[in-house]
Order: structure tokens, then sequence, then C-alpha cells
């Protein structure tokens, strides 16, 4: 199976670490978005297990859950799914003008912080970035 352009490659942390402030603004605003009280709730307990390898800013999440139901989240998906919803949103930030955020939600949980500047191996600094805008959820 081909891997997409920009598609994370995860390198595991050590240790799970706390989110940044940065991040923790920009998973409210994205959960917000959803208006789940149940993924709301995973955000007590969400933190970062791994990096992508290729040295963009998107983290890999593990949160106690509990989980979307499956039902729920057919709702939610746009394509029908019930393992998948994901969170697209953009920002920018002084050197980036278009940066692409995206959260996804797998299996229920919080999975996948990506942000993306345009092409692989670009660090975004999720501090820098400008409010989100044209949140959709599919
Ligand atoms: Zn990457």
């Amino acid at each position: 199976m081909p891997v997409d352009v920009g598609q994370p490659v995860w390198q595991d942390l050590q240790s799970p670490r706390d989110l940044s402030a940065a991040e923790r603004r920009l998973l409210e605003t994205l959960v917000g978005a959803v208006g789940d009280p149940v993924l709301q709730r995973q955000l007590n307990t969400a933190a970062v297990t791994a990096s992508c390898r290729c040295g963009c800013s998107s983290v890999r999440l593990l949160s106690e859950g509990p989980p979307v139901a499956e039902a729920r989240t057919r709702q939610l998906s746009e394509v029908d799914r019930s393992d998948h919803v994901q969170v697209d949103a953009w920002s920018r930030t002084p050197v980036h003008p278009d940066v692409h955020v995206v959260l996804h939600v797998v299996a229920g949980l919080i999975a996948e912080l990506e942000l993306f500047a345009g092409e692989e191996g670009v660090a975004v600094s999720a501090a820098e970035l400008a409010d989100l805008t044209g949140i959709t959820v599919a």
C-alpha cells in the first residue's frame, strides 16, 4: 500500500509527555467543534506518546477514554465509517501561511494531531499558530 505524502511515521517517545499548552488549545478547539462530551472528556487524560520522524510537528496521542461509541462515530463520519472521524482546520504562523491541522479520532479515541505546512519535514510552532479557521468534521 503506497504511503501518502505527509503521512506521519511515528517515533515513540521514551515516555509519554503532557500536551503542551499550545497543543491543548488546538485540541480543545478541534474537539469543541465536534461538540461531543465523550471526546471532550478524553482531553483530561490525553498525553503525547510519539512524534513524527519526518521532522514535522505532528504528534500521536493517547487518552484513557472512554471511546466514542461506534454508532456515534458513524453519525459524525461523512463517509459512514464507524472507526474514524477527522477534524480538519487551517491556520498560519508568521512563516507558514497555510498550515493544515487535522485531528484523527481512531476507534473512538483521539489518536493523532497533524500539523502540516505544505511539505514533509517542516516543523510548525504550535504556539505561533493563529486561530483555526474552516473547521470541518468528516
Ligand atoms: Zn511528519
